[in-house]
């Protein structure tokens, strides 16, 4: 089978997994216990990925803070902050988000905004209708234009007296769309306002030191640059004071700086060290590599007649190609399960099971959502493996 599938996730480099083996075997110490050996080497590998993780995201190490994902990541960062301001600083209690954010942003800005309190809330069913409550925040949803980009304009234009967070995916996860990120944090900063983005995609895929960028707070995941599940990173920026203005989502012991209690998952937390320098060491040839493939294969995909991009490639990045197929019938669900024997590719977000994807309808192209196929590369990926698809797709539509 072939892969196309890597925004969702993508295969552990072999050099990551030999990396972790022995934090999985013989060194399964607990890298808070104190004095012995096992226990200071699970430390010292910590805290040489917390260093790899840092230096990919240009942060300083104690700004890295070890999560299980982007998911607990934006959760922590975005519940934190707001918390945190409401109660320990001005009162505000506004935050500005996206309407193409991934689920880990838009829910957790719909739990602040008193929307939701499950993912799958029922008792929209239940009640009828949409029960509110107030939890004492307020969210404001921003459209991106019919490019899938979150523009400084808009966000702008949503900015109030009470705003205290703006919270903007940098590269989509459904589009590969690049958000004018580093012009709505320089707006942010002259507001006194707190910007967040989900590097989650744009790692590796574009520049992402947090100082170019502006950033204050940030999420990533490692599953996404070939390292393994359930670890992440949130970059949470030292004040003048070397204090991480944020409350803690995880209240227990006092591991990572006392904002994330629990063990922690040495043998991820390498994984994910590795696989960060990997990134770096390896990122003009993976890029290059992506570049030259996803030419290909837009040609190619081109030819076949009944392919339509839906957005254009200046406003993506590369490796992320999302198509809409041109023909009456076509059903992606349909034809993605008939095809799963002989290719891994997707409709949309892995996040969003089933259901018809709303960054397809926010970019205007409502009506479409079942006729869309995002197809996502690799520094795995190989030509060969691009006319196969072809092929396939050529055969089975
Ligand atoms: N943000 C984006 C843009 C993503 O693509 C994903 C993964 N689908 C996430 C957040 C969530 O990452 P995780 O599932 O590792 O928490």
């Amino acid at each position: 089978m072939i892969y196309f599938d890597n925004t969702a996730t993508s295969a552990i480099d072999p050099e990551v997994l030999e990396a972790m083996l022995p934090y999985l075997k013989e060194e399964y110490g607990n890298p808070s216990s104190k004095y012995y050996c096992k226990a200071e080497t699970a430390r010292n590998a910590v805290e040489e990925s917390r260093a790899k993780v840092a230096k990919l995201l240009g942060t300083r190490l104690e700004e890295i803070i070890f999560t299980s994902g982007a998911t607990e990541s934006t959760n922590f960062i975005v519940k934190g902050y707001m918390d945190y301001r409401r109660y320990y600083e001005d009162g505000k209690n506004h935050i500005i988000t996206s309407t193409v954010e991934h689920k880990a942003t838009l829910n957790t800005c719909h739990y602040l905004n008193g929307d939701i309190y499950s993912n799958d809330d029922p008792t929209i069913n239940f009640f009828g209708g949409k029960k509110r409550v107030d939890r004492g925040y307020e969210a404001s949803f921003v459209s991106p234009n019919s490019q899938g980009i979150v523009c400084l304009e808009d966000v702008n234009k949503a900015i109030k007296e009470n705003t205290a967070m703006c919270s903007v995916i940098y590269v989509n996860n459904e589009t590969g769309s690049i958000s004018e990120l580093k012009s709505i944090a320089a707006c942010c900063k002259e507001k006194n306002i707190a910007i967040h983005s989900d590097l989650t995609q744009a790692i590796s895929k574009v520049d992402v030191n947090v100082h170019d960028l502006g950033l204050d707070y940030a999420s990533c995941s490692a599953h996404k640059i070939y390292g393994p599940k359930g670890i992440g990173a949130a970059y949470v920026k030292n004040d003048a004071y070397g204090i991480q203005p944020i409350t803690a989502l995880m209240h227990g012991g006092e591991q990572e700086y006392g904002f994330r209690a629990g063990t922690l998952a040495v043998h991820n937390i390498v994984g994910f060290g590795k696989a960060a320098e990997i990134a770096l060491r390896d990122i003009e040839r993976n890029r290059q590599h992506i570049s030259e493939l996803d030419s290909k294969l837009c040609l190619e995909l081109n030819k076949l007649g009944f392919v339509r991009n839906t957005i254009d490639r200046a406003s993506r990045v590369d490796g992320i190609i999302s198509i809409i197929i041109d023909k009456k019938d076509f059903n992606n669900e349909r034809f993605i399960k008939r095809i799963s024997e002989m290719v891994a590719i997707s409709a949309g977000s892995a996040c969003s099971l089933g259901k018809p994807s709303y960054v397809i309808k926010e970019l205007g192209l409502g009506g479409s959502e079942t006729k869309v196929l995002r197809i996502s590369l690799s520094k795995h990926t190989t030509e060969k493996e691009i006319f196969e698809l072809i092929e396939i797709l050529k055969n089975n539509i």
